[in-house]
């Protein structure tokens, strides 16, 4: 199969896991993670359909800037990002899902202010509590989303989380419960700006389905649309 082929089959199975869920299939963006993809292969990839990329370093997302191969689709942030690269991060795209502390949202909001312009952001939760991954706490959400309503430059569109990778079909489908319920509590609590938060964004490769199913609006798939990557870019 190529890649037109890959595409075709992840959205069909978004689709179907959608209306298998009671959902509209068009509430769930397929955003390609393009991490290790050259400019060739991305450019393929929007041929094929995709209208969203996720880039997960900054020196990728740069270098594909820089050659236009993102042309025709939407570009998104979704790696760790350190506050000494939000230069080339802020205003280049039109969401940054990976935003996890005090220190980084000050920093975006100031590089957005300097710019002019209001950048979106999710915040990153760290829903299983695993020890080496970014996100914040479930409990620091409610202050980090406070904090980034009154930063005038930022717009909260809603929260993100990278579960586990669990070979067991099905055993991230809590953890995708609990960042829905999560969602549902701070939309409630940010009443006044309602609308704006409206991306749930979880579910990769292997667990995408479950993650519609529990309620995701953004799914970031790579391998299942790119296939393996060389174990050099495995890493986040
Ligand atoms: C690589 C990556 C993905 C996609 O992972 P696959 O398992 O290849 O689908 C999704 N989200 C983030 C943040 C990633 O780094």
């Amino acid at each position: 199969m190529g890649i037109k082929e890959h595409v075709q089959a992840v959205q069909a199975k978004i689709e179907a896991a959608s209306l298998a869920a009671g959902r509209d299939p068009k509430e769930v963006t397929l955003c390609a993670a393009t991490k290790v993809q050259t400019d060739d292969t991305i450019r393929a990839a929007i041929a094929a359909g995709i209208q969203v990329c996720g880039e997960n370093r900054v020196q990728e997302l740069t270098a594909h800037l820089e050659a236009d191969a993102y042309a025709g689709a939407r570009v998104h942030f979704i790696g760790h990002l350190q506050t000494n690269k939000v230069k080339q991060v802020v205003g280049k795209v039109e969401l940054i899902h990976s935003v996890d502390s005090e220190r980084l949202l000050r920093a975006i909001d100031a590089q957005a202010d300097k710019l002019g312009i209001r950048q979106d952001i999710l915040l990153e939760v760290n829903i299983a509590r695993e020890e080496s991954k970014g996100g914040c706490l479930p409990e620091e959400v409610p202050a980090l989303a406070e904090l980034a309503q009154s930063l005038g430059h930022l717009r909260l569109r809603g929260l993100m989380a990278i579960p586990p990778i669990s070979p067991e079909p099905g055993a991230n489908r809590p953890y995708f419960a609990a960042m829905r319920q999560l969602f549902v509590d701070i939309r409630e609590k940010m009443s006044d700006n309602q609308t704006d938060m409206d991306c749930l964004s979880m579910g990769m490769s292997g667990d995408y389905e479950d993650a519609i199913r529990e309620g995701a609006t953004l799914v970031r798939v790579g391998t299942a649309l790119f296939g393996p990557r060389p174990p050099m870019g495995a890493a986040r």
